[in-house]
């Protein structure tokens, strides 16, 4: 039995919001096809959270066949097993699962049994996590190939993320990991100062993303002068610092 698994872990059980196949919109693998298992519940409650459906646990599971969506959606009632799921993606043709949420960490023993049953396989796994379970994250670690983590500033969700993202940090100091935050215009200077210096303790050569948010209804992506502004900024603290706006939105794919 390999180490994190439980006994019998095929048979452990999640809540999903949403298992799909689309391009990845953000971060390294942008444009990559990735498989994407949408985990419910989130410990956290961003004011721009673009999955507020994902935030608690669903009772069905939402499955599109079709890579970008472009089918009819069955609904799966919840939870699922590892089994089921790996059932559910085994018509998909990526071999990169995007684990996101919600707040997949919730579901760390799961994760780890998935990976324990799918890595021989040849799939990879990218954690896209907001970066403040540190202890859940020692549990499926050894799973992961690459960690996609949210820098959550105190204006997007009302409170102070640090200490747990600098844990988080120190937790994922031997994996591929990339750095990502969202900026509004609520974003001030300071909270990026502060999580440039706590970022810059892994080294300067973390890539960062700095990611206009997606316009919506009243919501504006901060003008590009303000982003290049703040890129600037940044490169004084880090050498690797990218703007990229959610692609999935600019071609209007899920
Ligand atoms: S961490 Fe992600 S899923 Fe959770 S509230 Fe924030 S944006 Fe939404």
């Amino acid at each position: 039995m390999k180490p994190g698994v439980k006994s019998g872990g095929g048979l452990l059980r999640a809540n999903l919001n949403e298992i799909m196949e689309s391009i990845q919109g953000e971060g390294l693998l942008v444009g990559s096809r990735n498989i994407f298992l949408r985990f419910s519940g989130c410990n956290l409650r961003c004011s721009y959270c673009d999955t507020p459906s994902s935030l608690d646990r669903a009772d069905l599971c939402r499955f599109n066949p079709v890579c970008g969506g472009y089918s009819e959606w069955q609904q799966i009632a919840n939870p699922l097993s590892v089994n089921e799921v790996m059932q559910l993606i085994s018509g998909f043709g990526s071999r990169w699962i995007s684990l996101t949420g919600g707040e997949p960490l919730l579901w760390a023993d799961f994760i780890a049994s998935l990976g324990a049953h799918l890595r021989p396989h040849g799939y990879r796994f990218l954690l896209e996590t907001n970066g403040t379970l540190y202890e859940e994250l020692t549990r499926c670690i050894e799973y992961i190939d690459l960690i996609s983590m949210d820098y959550k500033l105190p204006s997007a969700t009302g409170e102070d993320c640090s200490r747990a993202h600098d844990e988080f940090l120190k937790q994922a100091q031997d994996r591929a990991l990339y750095v990502k935050i969202v900026v509004d215009s609520s974003t001030e200077i300071g909270e990026i100062r502060r999580a440039l210096e706590i970022v810059a303790r892994r080294g300067r050569d973390t890539t960062l993303f700095l990611q206009p948010i997606s316009p919506c209804g009243e919501i504006k992506s901060p003008p590009i002068r303000a982003m290049l502004d703040l890129q600037r900024y940044c490169l004084g603290m880090l050498d690797d610092v990218r703007i990229l706006p959610q692609l999935h939105r600019l071609l209007q794919i899920i």
